[in-house]
């Protein structure tokens, strides 16, 4: 049967079973693979090309090779020093060269390393020295079954496989799929294909299972990242048309009023960012478009004046504004700065408040019912101009008179979804201000938070003092730790307050696995290496008795963590505030937004445990004041190892941008991008955030270009299929049928 005569027989929506049988299709769906559309969109991990195939006689030790080769001798063996046999090949290429193979799970390989087998082999050429011969040999090498038919092909497309699934298995049925397969109707407008010189999409998709040449390969990549990063985009085009149809209360700028009032008790100047990042804000706070902006400042630059001016710009029309904080720490601390920052301005209703003076109020999941009875009162009858809450605020039915602005801080805590919540209420979507301290790379800020404007604060406010880190090896070097009290002893002699950061809570809390909401966020983020071997991460109850009783006998301890009630950690908050505390032994429940100018050392123990983010967060609770602020990282993971690499890269920067890219580095991009953990296959396979910036970029623009011109996607079928493939059906039907 010719290829061509066949084609049209089947669509990506046939089933595998109908296309290349039960057998077949039984195997691939290992992979999850069950439709010919799903198969073809599982593509080839790498290429390895037959000219580049090394030639045996010439390897050199220590270089990673791929061998075409044929199974001359295999020998199995029980192995001396341990269990299991071990089994010996002699593997010759076509040129008659031979190298020697060792595979140690014998049993497990021993049905296809048969003399005779043809195999690709890959793995790095090692020396084995017996009886004063040295002989070259690759150690448990990976192995490919390969078809000598193949050698029309000029490259090997390796697959992800699994367990009795081979890559080779795969290419086959994938090529048996190609060859019937009509090429499907291209989604994407003809101006943009042209436009970007972008290859039709069956041509891409053949391309990039079949290659002919490193150009076919590029060619087939270009157009199905273009796709990846379109799809997104437009689905972030979708989701800002359909909040447009629900449009914002407009708040303009009115002088005379309370932000007036405001700006001229203000005990500093504003930095020449809280001006810019500032008149951003109140210009869009004017319009019937609902905001949607991200303000990135790195700790201490002084984002919360900047968000006080909005929600008092917003007040200044008759509106009210919420506060979001992620933990009931930096609620109730929040709602204590706001208050002390408004002076009288803050007061209404109390004695000596100004009249024009507007109310906040607090409300967090652990107020009494009657306190919490009175700050919904206050939301619902508008006597409150700002509500400061955590997410209790969202999850309870809190009733505004007239929300104009939601502002989130430290929005890596927070789900889209959450921020949603409160915005989908009433018929005017309010404004959205959102402020992080962990700069978002720019790509992730446009792919994932794609509906996001962003501001950044890049300048600090002045006296401002620099933070010294460095990382003490307490396992090398235990003398260090001595110093680490010692130096605490100083800043405490010297006036100062200090934090000890630990990893976990510890005491009867230490078996609880479960992971925390984030309310009570006591885990490191970032800790999935912990080996059996290592002891568990020090905790904040065992090690605060221990040091009061040895290193720091004498000073004032406190603890908190997440796992205290929510007045008892509010106290020793505002004791640590108001100076009596020397020294807080704590967890996480620190790390964002805590504000004590005062502190100056910051100690964290077993830091390799900490995310690179966490640890910047954590740095930056110091050096808020006049003083200039030290910062320790005490870890006993020893030199060489990525986990230190990864804390000197810390002590090396303040920069929290650089800081962010080095993260993003260092998780998987789909973490970033994946939208949930439900499993849901996401259509992202070849995008990356850090290479992809100019696409990402520009299929932003053409993406709201397009929608601009069609809106819902109405005429255009094809893309609005394009968006539930990238974005996963769910989220398309939340982003396509609501607008
Ligand atoms: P962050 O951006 O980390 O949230 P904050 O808003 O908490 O920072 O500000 C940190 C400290 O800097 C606060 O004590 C605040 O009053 C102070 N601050 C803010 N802006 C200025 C400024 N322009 N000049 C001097 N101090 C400022
Ligand atoms: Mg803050």
């Amino acid at each position: 049967m010719s290829e061509s005569s066949a084609r049209g027989a089947v669509d990506l929506d046939t089933s595998l079973i109908d296309a290349v049988g039960a057998m077949t299709a039984k195997a691939l769906a290992k992979l999850d693979l069950t439709t010919v559309g799903d198969l073809v969109r599982h593509y080839p991990r790498r290429y390895v090309e037959r000219g580049k195939l090394t030639d045996i006689a010439g390897l050199e030790v220590g270089e990673h090779v791929t061998v075409i080769g044929t199974v001359a001798s295999a020998t199995t063996r029980q192995m001396r020093s341990r269990r299991g046999t071990l089994l010996n090949a002699t593997i010759r290429d076509a040129k008659g060269a031979t190298i020697a193979a060792t595979f140690f799970n014998a049993h497990q390989v021993k049905s296809f390393i048969v003399v005779g087998a043809t195999l690709m082999f890959s793995g790095t050429v090692s020396v084995f020295r017996a009886g004063g011969r040295a002989t070259l040999q690759l150690t448990h090498p990976e192995f490919e079954d390969i078809e000598e038919s193949d050698s029309d092909r000029p490259f090997i497309s390796i697959y992800p496989a699994t367990k009795g699934l081979k890559s080779q298995a795969i290419a086959r049925a994938v090529r048996q799929v190609l060859a019937v397969l009509d090429d499907p109707t291209d989604p994407l407008p003809a101006s943009i294909r042209e436009e970007r010189t972008l290859a039709s999409l069956g041509s891409a998709l053949r391309k990039i299972h079949v290659p002919r040449s490193e150009a076919d390969q590029f060619a087939a990549k270009a157009r199905l990242v273009w796709d990846e990063a379109f799809g997104v985009q437009l689905a972030l085009s979708l989701q800002r048309e359909r909040a447009m149809a629900r449009p914002a209360s407009p708040s303009p700028v009115r002088s005379g009023g309370l932000l007036d009032a405001f700006d001229a008790i203000l005990p500093f100047p504003l930095t020449d960012g809280q001006k810019s990042v500032g008149a951003e804000i109140a210009e869009d706070l004017g319009k019937p478009l609902p905001m949607n902006r991200l303000v990135q400042g790195d700790v201490g630059a002084g984002k919360t004046v900047v968000a006080l001016r909005a929600m008092l710009q917003v007040v200044d029309s008759g509106r009210q504004a919420a506060m979001l904080a992620p933990t009931e720490v930096l609620a109730a601390q929040h709602a204590r700065s706001l208050r002390a920052m408004l002076g009288p301005l803050g007061n209404a209703g109390e004695l000596g408040s100004s009249d024009q003076a507007t109310k906040i109020t607090l409300l967090t999941g652990s107020m009494s019912t009657a306190e919490k009875r009175q700050a919904l009162l206050d939301a619902q009858s508008g006597a409150a101009g700002i509500v400061v809450g955590t997410h209790a605020l969202i999850q309870d039915t809190v009733g505004f008179a007239d929300l104009g602005l939601v502002v989130v801080d430290e929005q890596h805590r927070f789900g889209v979804e959450q921020r949603d919540a409160l915005r989908g209420r009433g018929e005017r979507t309010p404004h959205l201000l959102v402020m992080t301290a962990t700069p978002i790379p720019r790509t992730v800020a446009m792919t994932v938070y794609g509906d996001l404007s962003v501001s950044s604060l890049t300048d600090m406010p002045k006296g401002r003092s620099p933070i010294r880190t460095t990382v003490v090896p307490a396992g090398e070097k235990p003398s260090w730790l001595e110093r680490v009290w010692a130096r605490i002893r100083e800043e405490v002699a010297g006036g100062h307050q200090c934090y000890v950061v630990c990893p976990r809570v510890g005491g009867e809390f230490a078996t609880s696995k479960k992971k925390s909401d984030p309310e009570d966020a006591d885990e490191p983020d970032l800790d999935d290496d912990s080996s059996e071997e290592r002891r568990p991460p020090l905790a904040v109850l065992d090690v605060a008795p221990q040091l009061e009783a040895g290193p720091l006998a004498g000073l004032s301890l406190a603890v908190l963590h997440g796992k205290l009630p929510p007045d008892e950690k509010d106290a020793v908050m505002r004791a640590f505030d108001r100076g009596e505390t020397d020294v807080l032994v704590a967890t996480t429940v620190i790390e964002v937004g805590v504000d004590v100018p005062n502190s100056t050392g910051m100690i964290i123990l077993d830091a390799d445990r900490f995310g690179l983010s966490q640890l910047h967060q954590l740095r930056g609770r110091v050096g808020r004041g006049s003083a200039p602020g030290v910062c320790l990282l005490v870890t006993d993971m020893p030199a060489g190892t990525t986990a230190r690499e990864r804390l000197d890269a810390i002590a090396g920067t303040t920069d929290g941008f650089e800081l962010a890219r080095l993260d993003l580095e260092l998780r998987r991009e789909g973490d970033v991008l994946g939208s949930s953990q439900s499993g849901r296959r996401s259509g992202l396979r070849l995008l990356s955030l850090l290479r992809h910036e100019e696409v990402i970029s520009t299929a932003r623009v053409e993406a709201a270009r397009l929608v601009a011109d069609d809106p819902g996607l109405a005429n255009h079928p094809g893309l609005r299929a394009l968006v539930a493939e990238t974005v996963g059906d769910e989220d398309a039907a939340a982003y396509l049928d609501k607008v």
